[in-house]
């Protein structure tokens, strides 16, 4: 399948996240060097090659894998792609890089986290620690005619990253601006780590770099006024959860979803699991913030 273009330097690549289009992607940057922007699970890694090929794209051109974070939905094929792609540096989060190296732990919390739906993420490979790259904040990589700078953007995860190519004004968000699911932008609060007031300042912070375009992992472009649209949504969403907050987690999330079918919210089988997580990733935001009073 040929990937989507976005742009003649831009294309994206529908994984089939759950078993559907739409719903996850990698990004694929033409320049001289050319770059993926996430890997998508390991179970995507026969499209993003296929993707590659289908641009006239050889394995040894790509040099780059840039990771928004860690989570297996956009870091998990990525072991299986540096053994595919010779030339290939992965870029993370420095908070990232030790589970990369080791994916066991990671791969068991998210298998904790999502339950039967586990087998949507498949395996992570291990990534031989030379073939990685710790990126700091503002690290500006050049890529022939195009430039990619890391920001650092922590509230969905601790090791989250979002790049922005400042000649095009493109910002891949990610899941820092949220899910923006055919047209309608919906909250990614997951466990363990969410933290509203780091969402927020990332929030600022991006909208501070005046991108012309949105690209979102969860998936493809939007408008770069998502931004604010997304700072209101999670404020109401933690809203929305803090009055369930002292309920148990379970009866929480099962009150919260009927509410949001009422509201007709999209809570389709591809995107119910992540509507549990999200629930259960701001009550443990919540419950954190009340332990430190
Ligand atoms: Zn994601």
């Amino acid at each position: 399948m040929r990937p989507i273009e976005i742009h003649p330097n831009v294309f994206l690549v529908d994984i089939g996240h759950f078993g559907e289009p739409g719903l996850g992607g990698a990004y694929i940057l033409l320049a001289e060097e050319v770059a993926l922007v996430d890997a998508g699970t390991s179970l995507a890694k026969d499209r993003v090659l296929g993707g590659l090929r289908e641009l006239g794209i050889r394995k040894d051109q790509v040099k780059w894998i840039f990771l928004t974070h860690i989570h297996l939905d956009h870091a998990g094929g990525a072991g299986a792609l540096v053994s595919e792609l010779p030339n290939a540096t992965v870029v993370v989060h420095p908070r990232g890089l030790k589970h990369l190296v080791d994916p066991s732990k990671l791969v068991a919390s998210t298998k904790s986290a999502v339950g039967e739906r586990f087998r949507f993420y498949g395996e992570a490979v291990p990534i031989p620690e030379e073939r990685l790259h710790p990126a700091t904040d503002g690290e500006t990589f050049t890529l022939g005619s195009l430039q990619l700078q890391a920001i650092d953007s922590p509230g969905h995860a601790p090791h989250h990253l979002c790049f922005f190519a400042p000649e095009g004004g493109w910002l891949f968000t990610g899941d820092a601006v949220g899910l923006y699911i055919k047209g309608r932008l919906l909250p990614t609060t997951v466990p363990p780590s969410f933290d509203l007031g780091a969402s927020l300042a990332t929030l600022s912070r991006l909208e501070s770099l005046a991108p012309k375009l949105l690209l979102f992992t969860h998936f493809g472009p939007g408008e770069p006024g998502l931004i604010q649209e997304y700072r209101k949504l999670l404020l109401s969403w933690v809203e929305r959860v803090r009055r369930y907050k002292d309920l148990p987690e379970e009866e929480a999330v099962a009150r919260i979803i009927a509410e949001l079918e009422e509201e007709d919210w999209p809570v389709g089988p591809g995107v119910s699991g992540d509507w549990a997580m999200s629930v259960r990733g701001v009550l443990q935001y919540l419950h954190r913030e009340e332990a430190s009073g």
